[in-house]
């Protein structure tokens, strides 16, 4: 009976809903012009209403307020079983709970379009995969989806897709014009390829900074399909990429991906082979950085993939190297005609993809592929961010509840060290559903199976958080709790200061949030000692003296530190070690009025970390002018100048003006590239090498290099290269505890180094952080590289005048990740003065 109802809807719906247009048919520009955000919003809507195959989900919106959309597309039988479906597929593997069910395994197939904004053949395609998988006419697909759920997402990145959308439309003349010169291929900065905060959400996938990351992988952690496509495109003169995937590739991926893969990889290549289309498998993008489309899904259980069309500055139609014109039109059919293979190879691979996929989430001997069953991390405010990723990625963790003596290895001493579990350390435990990914993160060191990668080679967590872990070989038995219990402090009727220790980035959120209230703050020097409270260098000193004008100091103060538990209140300036409040060990804090240049010349991704960092993590105001409007702006206003990584052109005049500003008082933190500005500059201490000799003998050095090099064969040359260069590895700094620049960061820095920049020590300047004689490395350097970075320097402070600057050779805001970076800059902005 059921059956049969079941047939009469189905009926109802063929008859009642015929009129499924394709995306030409509605949209009369689709295949010539970009589709506009709201336009492929109406399209899926039309195919939700008109068929019985797709259901909608609208899962969150971006910075710009546009929707979040997934459709999910399968038998009209399959969608009326979703959830159940979702929870079997997680009970399968231990994310949820068991329970009995009468519907049979179903694949999972997800279907990424776009990440990237402005490759706009991925949104486009993903109109005609979507026609296609549910016009009822196309038996074919019907086939597909008895056995499969298609989870389909044809936006990721709507902000940037409409940035560059909106802009192409306004540049574009009625005709198209193919020459590669014409304004069509030339976008402006900061280019539609990033999201709002102008990240690369494909960079984004484990760490979730992203307001559209974070809601997207909500709901893939609540799916955890088995497999997962990235739809792509690439520079517009690369033949079509589809898998394999290129080496190297992370050693946890197993046999039944790797075979997928290559099964895959013929089936669209016997479909291009039919139209002659050229394509190329294998030899770039590698597996190996957690945090991609194709990594992050792979790291956890499923098929993960990337496909690439050329298309990236093709604006409509564009002459190819070949002297072959490339429209939208083909690219958007060379992408329905791989992702429609996928899902068809999918389809006929369900029962190998679900076992392989069970067997790497619960088969201890697949899933315990580390050297470690339990990763031990000290009790750390900055737990308090890393249970957060961990808890967004669904990694289980607890908290000691006992003491125990037991060892591990020691990821700052890289040595097997013993040491005591205490009560409140953070635990994690390898064997979890999620286990594998879990040892990613965690690992002290990943393998791969190759050098060759472009992207950062190590990230290992507690190094990045500036936490002291330990990687246990055994699985520790020990009891737990799953939080740590806070209890709500009491604030006195009247306090004579308040004390906020400063050692996590929330700290320096507290210290934003006085500032804008115009809440005069101190801050300690050095350790100071008042009754039973130790403030520690750095920490935020709130006194009543200093605001006489707040009336009710206690509730609006104690409102605002009330954000961290740790804080304390203070009834006496007295100190027992004589640090008084009064005197010169809390000087008052300036509060930054801060000025961060963008536009053309300045990195996009990197002015997007700065204002990423001031807009969204401190939630604190931030003066944004372009470089060059810069002349414009009255410097005296401000007291704090950013300088992302970029190339920036100061005229002698503007660096006069800059000079007599930082003279007078101005604080500049410069990173990167934006060294350049200072860099052997006549007044400046920011030097490459200490001496003349120095410098002339890295000049021979070089010029003996090129010599040499003379006779090698071009075939090694891409590894010879490498031998030079750091694609991104964490590095040991060493650090210079009594500097304001380096208050809370504990006893070590490890700095995330993705750039070739090196500089000796510098003279006349404070060099905070620097890498020692024999520093410990994580992740790949290239072997030369790695020879000249003893006792170089990687954030230096020098005083000039009134002012400061604050050299940053590595960018400590880098992906918004790196949470010890965050508070190093954090440090820089508030407490360097
Ligand atoms: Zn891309």
């Amino acid at each position: 009976m059921k059956k049969l109802l079941f047939l009469l809807w189905i009926n109802i719906f063929a008859i009642g809903f015929a009129q499924v247009k394709s995306p030409n048919e509605f949209i009369p520009t689709y295949g010539k012009q970009i589709t506009l955000y709201h336009q492929v919003e109406d399209y899926f809507n039309h195919l939700t209403t008109q068929t019985p195959y797709v259901k909608h989900q609208k899962y969150g919106e971006t910075s710009e307020h546009r929707n979040l959309n997934l459709y999910y597309i399968s038998t009209p039988e399959n969608l009326a079983n979703l959830e159940e479906i979702r929870l079997q597929n997680l009970a399968s593997i231990g994310m949820a709970p068991k329970s009995p069910s009468k519907i049979g395994d179903k694949l999972i197939v997800w279907l990424s379009f776009n990440v990237h904004g402005n490759e706009w053949a991925g949104t486009e395609s993903a109109l005609s995969v979507a026609y296609e998988l549910a016009n009822p006419e196309n038996k074919t697909t019907k086939e597909w989806l008895k056995n499969t759920i298609v989870i389909l997402d044809p936006c990721l990145n709507p902000d940037g897709f409409s940035r560059y959308g909106n802009w192409l439309r306004e540049i574009s003349g009625k005709n198209t014009n193919p020459n590669k010169f014409d304004r069509e291929h030339a976008e402006e900065w900061p280019g539609g390829r990033y999201n709002h905060y102008v990240f690369d959400m494909n960079r984004d996938w484990a760490w979730q900074t992203q307001a559209e990351t974070k809601q997207r992988m909500a709901i893939y952690n609540q799916w955890m399909p088995h497999v997962h496509s990235d739809i792509h495109e690439q520079g517009y003169d690369s033949p079509y990429f589809f898998p394999p995937a290129a080496e190297p590739q992370h050693e946890f991926i197993e046999a039944y991906q790797k075979d997928f893969h290559k099964l895959l990889g013929k089936n669209i290549a016997a479909k291009f082979d039919e139209k002659n289309w050229l394509y190329n498998t294998s030899e770039r993008f590698d597996l190996f950085y957690p945090s991609y489309g194709d990594t992050y899904p792979m790291y956890n259980g499923a098929v993960g993939m990337t496909i690439e069309q050329g298309g990236i500055r093709a604006g409509r139609e564009v002459t190819m190297e070949n002297g072959v014109n490339l429209t939208i039109k083909e690219r958007l059919t060379h992408h329905k005609t791989a992702v429609l293979a996928v899902v068809e190879t999918s389809a006929s691979q369900m029962e190998p993809l679900i076992k392989g996929f069970r067997n790497f989430m619960n088969n201890p001997r697949t899933k315990m592929k580390g050297k470690y069953a339990t990763y031990v991390v000290k009790h750390n405010p900055k737990n308090v961010q890393l249970a957060e990723l961990l808890k967004i990625n669904k990694i289980e963790y607890a908290y000691a509840t006992e003491k125990m003596s037991t060892s591990g290895y020691n990821y700052f001493s890289k040595k097997d060290e013993s040491f005591s579990v205490e009560p409140n350390d953070l635990i994690v435990k390898v064997d979890q559903p999620k286990a594998v990914f879990t040892q990613i993160l965690f690992e002290p060191t990943n393998k791969m199976t190759d050098s060759l990668s472009y992207d950062i080679t190590a990230w290992s967590l507690p190094l990045a958080y500036g936490v002291q872990g330990y990687a246990v070989k055994n699985a520790l038995n020990i009891k737990t709790k799953n939080s740590i219990e806070t209890t709500s402090k009491e604030i006195p009727k009247n306090v004579y200061a308040f004390y906020v220790p400063w050692n996590n980035r929330i700290s320096a959120e507290i210290v934003g949030e006085l500032h804008k209230k115009d809440i005069k703050v101190r801050y300690a020097m050095k350790q100071a000692i008042f009754g039973e409270a130790t403030i520690e260098p750095g920490g935020i000193v709130i006194t009543k003296g200093d605001n006489p004008k707040i009336t009710d100091f206690e509730n609006l103060v104690g409102e605002i530190v009330k954000k961290k538990n740790d804080f304390t209140t203070i009834s006496t300036g007295f100190s027992k070690n004589a640090k008084d409040l009064g005197g010169e060990n809390f000087p008052l804090m300036k509060a930054p009025k801060v000025l961060l240049l963008s536009g053309e010349g300045v990195t996009s991704t990197e002015f997007g970390a700065a204002w990423y960092y001031f807009d969204e993590v401190l939630n604190y105001p931030v003066t944004i002018v372009e470089q060059n409007k810069l002349k414009n702006v009255k410097l005296f206003e401000f007291n704090t100048l950013v300088l992302a990584d970029g190339k920036y052109n100061f005229s002698d005049a503007e660096m006069k003006r800059l000079t007599e500003w930082i003279n007078n008082g101005g604080k500049v933190i410069a990173i990167d590239g934006a060294l350049n500005i200072f860099d052997g500059k006549e007044g400046f201490a920011l030097n490459p090498y200490a001496s003349d000799e120095e410098k002339q003998a890295a000049e021979k050095l070089k010029k003996e290099k090129e010599l040499k090099e003379r006779f090698l064969d071009s075939g090694s040359e891409e590894r010879r290269l490498l031998a030079n260069s750091i694609p991104g590895a964490i590095i040991e700094n060493n650090l210079d505890i009594t500097h304001p620049l380096s208050f809370g960061l504990g006893k070590k820095y490890y700095s995330l180094k993705t750039g070739d920049k090196i500089y000796s020590l510098l003279k006349g300047s404070n060099n905070v952080v620097y890498v020692p004689k024999n520093y410990k490395s994580y992740g790949y350097i290239g072997h030369n590289f790695g020879k000249k970075l003893p006792e170089t320097v990687s954030y230096s402070v020098e005083s000039k005048g009134s002012g400061k600057l604050v050299y940053m050779i590595d960018n400590p805001l880098f992906r918004a990740f790196w949470e010890n970076g965050i508070l190093l800059f954090s440090n820089a902005l508030f407490l360097v003065n």
